[in-house]
């Protein structure tokens, strides 16, 4: 089957369907995005969550899916949760922002040059609606000496690699800055009974205190701690950790970004331990004695010794998070 449809996720281009049955399920893939799977053709995405989406996808092609199709994107609600924190440019400034980010994330090392890709592979590493405004672009950031951009002939087609000036790591050093610092990374256990605690608690305190809230679906990354999730707490300001059902990940996070040198607040559920103690037992352990222990008692040991903010419900933990964040200095209102 060589049948080409639109692609489903960016829209950019043709993709060429590799597999569909009548229950739905097609897989395709776009010069684009590449390889991906779907149960929907329509994903009801608007522009700017095409083009996360489509970077999501490209950068994600290895990972907990069968690597034969891709990333799995059943629906709209899978899409959305997969490009949380990505935010497409809005203009033409934006624009050159996102392929001076992208070629220091291809290219980390000072002198380092990206490997050659063309102008699809361009467009969705920075995020560009048309993938012939490519060239403009980077003609623009050589100008403006950001930019080092060779072209190759290749097999394929023209291609392109690319490596910062130093003029281009000062750059993106500055504006990495200004909104990186304000993104807070929540560290939670996605339980779908947690989710009050996320809409109705760190969302709203977060975004009225400055912050941009983030945090990254369990659905998505199962169980791994991946370059994804790193990169996010490297990048940002703040780290909110809560210990409700002693995800390992939490612990993981919460340490990884104490390390990097970020603000970690920790907070859990006080009401957790009846359920604790009659359908979760930590670590999976079957001892009994375990059980007669209260929820904080079931913290880590050497993460005991940080101040918990331990809460009732949602409204509770805004009230105490807020006051939390004000009293620590963290409440970015006005600067
Ligand atoms: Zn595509």
């Amino acid at each position: 089957m060589n049948e080409s449809i639109p692609c489903p996720i960016c829209a950019r281009s043709n993709a060429v369907l590799t597999y569909s049955n009548i229950n739905g399920f097609i897989a395709f893939e776009c010069p684009c995005c590449g390889k991906c799977r779907s149960m929907n053709i329509d994903l009801q995405l608007n522009q700017s969550e095409r083009l996360a989406l489509s970077l999501f996808i490209a950068t994600h092609q290895t990972g907990n899916w069968d690597p034969k199709f891709g990333p799995m994107v059943k629906t709209h609600d899978d899409a959305i949760a997969m490009i949380q924190g990505i935010e497409p440019p809005r203009n033409a400034i934006e624009q050159m922002n996102a392929v001076l980010n992208a070629v220091g994330e291809l290219a980390p090392n000072f002198g380092q040059r990206t490997h050659a890709y063309n102008d699809f592979e361009w467009a969705t590493f920075s995020m560009s609606v048309d993938p012939s405004v490519m060239q403009t672009v980077f003609r623009e950031l050589m100008r403006l000496s950001y930019l080092n951009v060779e072209s190759l002939q290749t097999n394929s087609g023209l291609k392109y690699t690319a490596s910062l000036t130093a003029e281009g790591w000062e750059r993106i050093g500055n504006t990495k800055k200004d909104t990186a610092s304000k993104t807070a990374f929540v560290a939670m256990w996605f339980d779908k009974e947690l989710d009050p605690i996320w809409n109705d608690a760190f969302k709203p305190v977060l975004s009225d205190l400055g912050w941009k809230p983030e945090r990254i679906d369990k659905e998505h990354f199962t169980n791994r701690i991946d370059d994804e999730i790193l990169r996010r707490i490297n990048n940002c300001g703040l780290l909110i950790a809560d210990f409700t059902g002693a995800r390992h990940g939490v612990y993981f996070e919460a340490g990884y970004a104490l390390g990097q040198g970020k603000p970690v607040i920790w907070t859990c559920n006080e009401s957790w331990r009846t359920k604790m103690q009659t359908e979760y037992i930590p670590n999976g352990t079957n001892d009994p004695s375990i059980k007669e222990q209260g929820w904080m008692d079931t913290l880590h040991f050497d993460t005991k010794t940080y101040p918990h903010l331990t809460w009732s419900d949602a409204a509770d933990l805004k009230q105490k998070l807020e006051d939390r964040l004000s009293a620590l200095g963290l409440d970015l209102r006005g600067k």
